[in-house]
């Protein structure tokens, strides 16, 4: 197996850090630690196997419950999931740097070409994906190794979705995320880049190809604001930028950048922006810092960057001749309604303007509704997101979805849950013949 070569966004541990790291670990029989990961990998169970130097073993404990451990171990927010629920945070000490571990024990496997699962001989049926991102993979690597036949159809030139063109370089970078894709690929799936399903391959083709479909298409862009000069050369999405900068395609120097929003794409932007040679980056964002969606950890780091935070402040227009040369905005503030509620208003006569040559719009992104429309018998809730039972088989039964088009948008590591999981029911209905009727 020939990999990739990745330039890694963290530091592996070697063996010595990796063994001192393994045996601080007390081996909790109740292991919160798993029960907090979403993919539930049995996080003691691969710490143990680290300190007894059984490499093999613990990539395999891992890469059984989560195919892509690889790229949750660098993308995961572990200060709030597996290492957040830590007990030895409870004892006022370092938690288990359980992210660090996994990227350790996967190493070889997923990036070194060391063998570890075994062709699987095709026993069960054909499976359509769509969307090669993490829910997508996840899906395709477990019907793969449970004996079915899979194509994965991308839209995109290089498959791997978020993990390729939307975690922030110094989570992740693109040539680790490529090189994982590689190794699923090993595996036996099929993908098919460059293939937009709707305009290279018609749905109904899809469907009449395969027994069953999954669907983990995740999110589109973020839309429009619908202010005043915002189709100004220099505004641009949040999304669209990180994907220059993991394409290597973004320089900065000298610029001064506005990043509108408070969630982890806003967060993910301005610290890329920073380090990308920006002179000033500032961060606006309509409400205070303890309502800000980001993680706390990644907060502090923007703040490391020198980002600047414009808290209680909403984006009015957009100003410039040419290109946008500066960002105006209103104060913000709670007001208290009649019956008891608190509303969000801005404050008449508080404009300012902020001088810029690049706003970025992170405000959330919209869902793929025109394009889960053309899927027959698929329905969405109110909020645009794909409705399915406790298998993840939408109201189509030949279809099944997961990832952040079913839970409108939450951390890889669900969306891998979900893609596993449906596969599981993929693989029960295939082989009891029920797909379909
Ligand atoms: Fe180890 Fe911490 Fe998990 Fe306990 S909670 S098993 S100490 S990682």
């Amino acid at each position: 197996m020939n990999q990739t070569m990745t330039t890694d966004a963290i530091r592996v541990m070697n063996r010595d850090e990796a063994l001192a790291e393994a045996f601080r670990c007390l081996m909790c029989w109740d292991a919160p630690c798993t029960r907090a990961c979403p993919t539930t990998i049995d996080v003691p169970g691969f710490i143990k196997q680290i300190a007894y130097d059984d490499l093999i073993g613990s990539a395999r404990t891992i890469l059984d419950a989560n195919i892509l451990g690889a790229s949750c171990a660098r993308v995961c927010p572990t200060e709030v999931l597996c290492s957040g629920a830590c007990v030895l945070n409870d004892l006022h000490e370092r938690p288990i740097d359980i992210g660090r571990l996994q990227a350790y024990a996967t190493l070889d496997v997923v990036f070194g070409g060391t063998e570890l699962f075994e062709p699987t001989p095709v026993t069960g049926g054909s499976v359509g994906i769509i969307g090669a991102g993490p829910a997508g993979l996840a899906c395709a690597a477990e019907l793969t190794r449970l004996g079915h036949r899979v194509t994965v159809y991308d839209a995109s030139d290089e498959p791997g979705g978020l993990n390729t063109h939307g975690v922030a370089t110094y989570k992740m970078d693109r040539a680790t995320s490529l090189a994982e894709v590689e190794f699923i690929e090993s595996l036996g799936v099929e993908i098919r880049p460059s293939t937009a399903v709707g305009t290279d391959i018609t749905v109904d083709e899809l469907i009449a190809t395969h027994d069953a479909v999954f669907v983990g298409v995740g999110l589109d862009g973020v839309p429009p604001l619908g202010l005043v000069g915002e189709d100004l050369p220099g505004v641009q999405d949040a999304l669209e930028f990180i994907d220059e900068v993991r394409r290597g395609n973004a320089d900065l120097t000298g610029e001064r950048v506005a990043v509108i929003g408070g969630g982890n794409t806003a967060i993910d932007a301005v610290t890329q922006a920073a380090m990308v040679g920006a002179e000033r980056v500032y961060l606006v964002y309509r409400r205070g810092r303890n309502e800000m969606r980001a993680y706390p950890h990644d907060i502090e780091r923007a703040l490391t960057h020198g980002v600047e935070f414009v808290h209680w402040s909403a984006p009015k227009r957009f100003e410039g001749y040419g290109s946008v040369s500066s960002l105006v905005c209103e104060r913000t503030e709670y007001q208290g309604g009649k019956d008891g509620s608190l509303r969000l208003v801005t404050i008449e006569g508080t404009e300012f303007s902020l001088p810029v040559t690049r706003v970025m719009r992170a405000t959330g992104q919209a869902k793929h509704v025109g394009f889960l429309n053309q899927l027959p018998g698929v329905e969405t809730d109110p909020g645009g997101r794909v409705i399915v039972d406790g298998g993840f088989r939408t109201t189509n039964p030949k279809m099944w979805a997961g990832g952040d088009c079913v839970n409108g948008g939450k951390e890889v590591v669900n969306a891998v849950a979900h893609g596993r999981d449906a596969a599981r029911d993929i693989d029960r209905e295939l082989r009891s013949g029920a797909a379909g009727k």
